[in-house]
């Protein structure tokens, strides 16, 4: 595969320096299987560094989740050789069985088959509360 450009495929841009190998495992990329480049540390105008993973043949990611793991990235989907589709990434406000409560006398805590609801509180801070107890998480 050539680095520079993919026909068919998702460019993730911008990610935060040394975070690439963490937004693939949250992409549930099959490294095995698909053709997956990764750059790490590249110069970025923007922010001094940065990550890009470009991924062959999969256009289908989750980019909504991914914005959870870094909001400053941005999707890039691919066709034909073109940016068919550039995905902005922010803070979802609401994420489902991406963090668990920690409390003990949660709701989700005493009955398992509760989904993990948290709702965004402090973007800034990048904090979300329990939607049942509103116990404070920091999702990274
Ligand atoms: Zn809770």
């Amino acid at each position: 595969m050539e680095v520079n450009s993919i026909e068919k495929g998702i460019v993730i841009d911008h990610i935060r320096a040394g975070f690439a190998m963490k937004v693939l495992e949250y992409l549930d990329v099959d490294i095995a299987n698909d053709t997956v480049a990764v750059i790490m540390n590249a110069a970025s105008r923007k922010y001094g560094k940065k990550d890009i993973i470009k991924i062959e043949n999969v256009t289908d990611a989750d980019p909504a989740a991914l914005g959870l793991l870094d909001h400053t990235a941005t999707v890039n989907i691919i066709e034909n050789g073109k940016i068919s589709r550039k995905i902005k990434l922010s803070l979802p406000q609401r994420v489902v069985n991406v963090v668990k409560c920690k409390n003990p006398r949660c709701v989700t805590s005493i009955e398992p088959s509760i989904p993990h609801v948290f709702r965004l509180v402090d973007a800034e801070r990048e904090e979300y509360s329990c939607a049942y107890c509103d116990e404070i998480a920091k999702v990274l």
